[in-house]
């Protein structure tokens, strides 16, 4: 099949690389100059089936209502506040019943464990091209706060094997939690099967190998509509005129609501903001591990030899200037605190915004035009999710039982 692939974020490569290796003709179409320049650029680089949870969980109505009415920390409503976001938040509000959470984290635990499966078959990439490592997760408790019974029971029931340290069992497995002195952590949930690498480098690195093996890749060429006849695609029109396909692929991530507005899906992706901080040129030690801090909702990753991301919080929107500031303010003390030799090192800022649905799912799966098909909407998982959704996405397309149920990642859900 002549297929053409919307978007270049990691979603969007593994899509083509899926397709091609397939043997299907494969055109990728990406308004920027290169791979995975927007969300997929610098984000916490975890494949973390073992924390892949629904963000719509009980309790985080109160926890939104408070942050609105209070200022108190998290999460916070950035702007614009306008109608979609509204709609949006009403959504993600009534995916928090535990039934709902249950439902949409178990299918999600089932397509990340697919796609690290299928990220990990062959290794076409070697790690050390993304700054890699496979060896596990941390996800990191305050002293008096320990993993909800819900997700391990998710965990378990999955067959995900994860071990509960405390204390010197933990400090043992990751040294450097003996310096954090105001991050005293006491329990981890340790993932032996999570790991991380950098999407972005991992993006850049198989769009050149697609290319060099056959893939054509249109860069700087926005897709304006996507053309149908008689409910068939028929190509995209883009800036630089009119490309024919027979199969069109949305991998826009949030640009993937106005191109299929126009043919009339109304998809519920909202943008919602994170931070990041790149530590490059640390000399000295650094975390052995990556993980994350559930209280602070920071993540990070020791990439390579010599750098170190920190990642973290969630606001919905837009954040203003003064919240960045704080954010990164609050990135910058944690790091200081867990790894001390970034004081000499220097840091790059990023924020981007994660393309959420209120259930935390993207939409995969046949749209209700012949040929068009949706892969959009990966909120804060898409990097741990690329693969397998790349590949459940390959078999619909060529009429194959799909590895994983797809109907709770379907188009038209409306989530009330
Ligand atoms: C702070 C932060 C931390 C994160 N940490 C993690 C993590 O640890 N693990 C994880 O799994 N996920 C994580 N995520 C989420 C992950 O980054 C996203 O889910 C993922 O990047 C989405 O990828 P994508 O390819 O769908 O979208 P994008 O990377 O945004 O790619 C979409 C592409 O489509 C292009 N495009 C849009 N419209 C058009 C058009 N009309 N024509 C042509 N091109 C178009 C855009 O230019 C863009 O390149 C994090 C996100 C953030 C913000």
């Amino acid at each position: 099949m002549n297929i053409v692939v919307v978007g270049c974020g990691i979603v969007g490569v593994c899509t083509a690389m899926a397709l091609h290796r397939r043997g299907h003709t494969v055109t990728v179409i990406e308004a920027a100059s290169d791979a995975a320049l927007v969300t997929s650029y610098a984000n916490a680089g975890l494949l973390s089936p073992g924390h892949c949870f629904s963000w719509a969980e009980p309790g985080i109505a109160r926890g939104i209502l408070k942050a609105f009415l209070t200022g108190a920390d998290y999460p916070r409503i950035g702007t614009p506040r306008n109608k979609a976001l509204f709609r949006w938040l009403r959504r993600f509000i009534a995916q928090s019943s535990p039934t709902a959470w249950q439902h949409n984290s178990y299918h999600a635990l089932r397509l990340s464990q697919l796609s690290r499966d299928v990220h990990f078959r062959e290794e076409i990439i070697p790690l050390h091209a993304y700054d890699a490592a496979r060896n596990g997760l941390l996800y990191l408790y305050k002293a008096a706060t320990m993993p909800a019974e819900s997700e391990l029971k998710l965990l378990q029931d999955a067959g995900e094997p994860f071990h509960i340290l405390h204390g010197d069992a933990l400090r043992a497995k990751e040294p450097a939690l003996q310096r954090t002195e105001n991050h005293v952590f006491e329990t981890g949930t340790y993932c032996e099967k999570d790991a991380y690498g950098d999407a972005r480098l991992y993006a850049q690195e198989s769009i050149r190998l697609a290319q060099q093996s056959g893939v054509n890749v249109l860069w700087n060429t926005s897709v304006k509509e996507i053309m149908v006849q008689q409910d068939r695609v028929t190509g995209v029109s883009t800036n630089n005129g009119f490309i024919p396909s027979e199969g069109c692929i949305i991998t826009s991530g949030q640009g993937s609501v106005s191109l299929l507005n126009a043919l009339g899906y109304d998809l519920f992706i909202q943008p919602i903001s994170g931070y990041s901080l790149t530590y490059q040129g640390v000399q000295g030690e650094r975390p052995q591990h990556a993980g994350v801090s559930i209280a602070d909702k920071i993540a990070w990753a020791p990439f390579g030899q010599d750098r170190i991301r920190f990642t973290g919080f969630a606001d919905v929107g837009m954040p203003s200037k003064r919240l960045a500031q704080q954010r990164f303010a609050s990135l910058k003390a944690f790091a200081q605190q867990l790894c001390p030799s970034v004081q000499e090192a220097e840091s790059l800022p990023w924020i981007g915004q994660r393309p959420m649905t209120p259930d935390g799912l993207p939409y995969i799966g046949q749209g209700a035009h012949q040929g068009l098909y949706l892969n959009c909407g990966h909120g804060a998982m898409g990097w741990t999710m690329a693969h397998g959704s790349a590949h459940v996405l390959a078999q619909v397309i060529e009429n194959q039982q799909p590895d994983i149920e797809l109907h709770p990642f379907r188009y038209d859900r409306r989530f009330l």
